[in-house]
């Protein structure tokens, strides 16, 4: 078979009949009125249904300490689901808050804790800075830098590469004092899906930082979400920080929204055990404690560590194909154009979609005039801006297969079209 020939490559007069023959394929797919929406990463109702049992959960009202789950009290969490999540994430029992339905909230308190009162290796609380920097890999997760945005905090961007952040941009970046933090999503990443190795994760914790108080904000959201039998291992932030004298640098979240439900899982905060002293100390005055009639039914429904990790391999089943047809589409619309790259990820929910760059804006344009909601082109980037234009977050998971398959042809086509339209200036 034939290697199509690179959109640049062309004369122009061809290139005038390409674009040509673009605009009508883009004709065609407006013609077709379709409503597809690619824009958040969530759960499919297939994926949903997979944990329907928890509905008729739990059963009986008391946790294995004889606690009546339906009353108030045990901030921490219960015990059990403690430790289950402990072993999923390589921390002992102590150091796992089982808390509400969100992890995102967790980042947030912890934020605002860190700004109204710092933390104990703190000078001063964050909020009496002049200025407070966080540093930000890109392309990253929208609702990370627009907490941040929120509190008026700034970003500064570090390439996120296959193997983690840009550790030599961070290490420069941290001998600033005002730079007090840094977001990772270190496995699977939203949304390049790339992995932080051992050797960077051992660099960040090991790091010098002008901040005493900085703070790794570890969020492991898609720590168990492998879309191939090659599983990737998340390095271990928390031993490597303590084993390197910085144990109250990094504080892991996870959640069990990708795992059950999105609206009503188990969030999980690990950290060293004075920060969950500090967590848990600030949290009191917050709430008497969290959901744990929501916290034994997911001790009942999984069993065990090895039942979570059951549990993802049902879900791999239904993403795996989804994934695979988003690169097939790609592939044989865009190979030997050379007008985008995409991620193939092997975890979590995302592809991360590179175009010809200053077109990503148009492209998404495209695809909404063809009825295909894609994000926002630079959404993955602080305050939506990407400055060269050219990302684009593919979210496959909600939609059915044959949805996923028609759209992303469909976005291929407004790729090819944005691409030849800008070639053809
Ligand atoms: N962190 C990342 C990287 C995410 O992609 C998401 C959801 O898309 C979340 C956190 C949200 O987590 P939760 O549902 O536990 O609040």
């Amino acid at each position: 078979e034939q290697t199509a020939a690179a959109l640049s490559s062309l004369s122009p007069a061809e290139l005038e009949t390409f674009l040509e023959s673009q605009r009508t394929a883009y004709a065609d797919l407006q013609e077709r009125g379709l409503t597809l929406d690619l824009t958040r990463g969530k759960p499919s109702v297939a994926q949903l249904d997979l944990s329907n049992e928890l509905l008729e959960l739990p059963r009986g009202h008391k946790d294995a300490s004889g606690t009546d789950v339906r009353n108030y009290g045990g901030l921490s969490g219960i015990a059990e689901l403690r430790a289950m999540f402990a072993d999923l994430l390589w921390v002992e029992p102590e150091q796992v808050v089982a808390g509400g339905n969100s992890s995102l909230t967790m980042m947030h308190d912890c934020l605002v804790q860190l700004l109204l009162h710092g933390a104990p290796d703190s000078p001063r609380p964050w909020s009496q800075e002049e200025t407070v920097k966080f540093v930000c890999p890109v392309p990253g997760y929208d609702r990370h830098f627009t907490m941040l945005a929120s509190y008026g905090i700034e970003m500064l961007t570090v390439p996120m590469n296959e193997d983690g952040p840009d550790v030599a941009a961070v290490r420069e970046l941290v001998k600033d004092p005002a730079v007090k933090g840094m977001w990772i999503v270190p496995t699977y990443a939203n949304p390049s899906g790339s992995t932080c190795s051992q050797e960077v994760a051992s660099e960040l914790a090991s790091m010098e930082t002008a901040a005493p108080d900085f703070r790794i904000f570890w969020d492991n959201a898609y720590a168990f979400h492998h879309l191939t039998e090659d599983e990737a291992k998340s390095a271990d932030i928390i031993t490597l920080a303590s084993g390197s004298g910085h144990p109250n640098r990094p504080i892991m979240f996870a959640s069990t929204s990708k795992i059950t439900f999105a609206g009503s899982g188990v969030a999980f905060l690990a950290a060293s055990k004075a920060n969950v002293d500090w967590y848990l100390g600030h949290q009191q005055f917050a709430s008497i404690g969290p959901d744990k009639v929501n916290q034994l039914r997911h001790v009942q429904f999984f069993g065990s560590a090895d039942g979570v990790r059951e549990h993802m391999r049902k879900h791999r089943e239904i993403l795996g194909p989804k994934f695979a047809a988003v690169d097939s589409a790609l592939s044989s619309a865009l190979d030997g154009r050379e007008v985008a790259t995409w991620s193939k990820p092997t975890g979590g929910y995302f592809v991360n979609l590179d175009v010809l760059d200053g077109t990503a804006s148009r492209v998404v344009e495209l695809a909404k005039g063809a009825g295909i909601a894609l994000t926002p082109a630079g959404a993955s980037f602080p305050h939506g801006k990407d400055p060269r234009d050219r990302n684009i977050r593919l979210a496959p998971s909600f939609p059915v297969l044959a949805e996923v398959e028609t759209a992303m042809a469909g976005v291929a086509t407004c790729v090819l079209l944005a691409a030849a339209e800008k070639l053809a200036g």
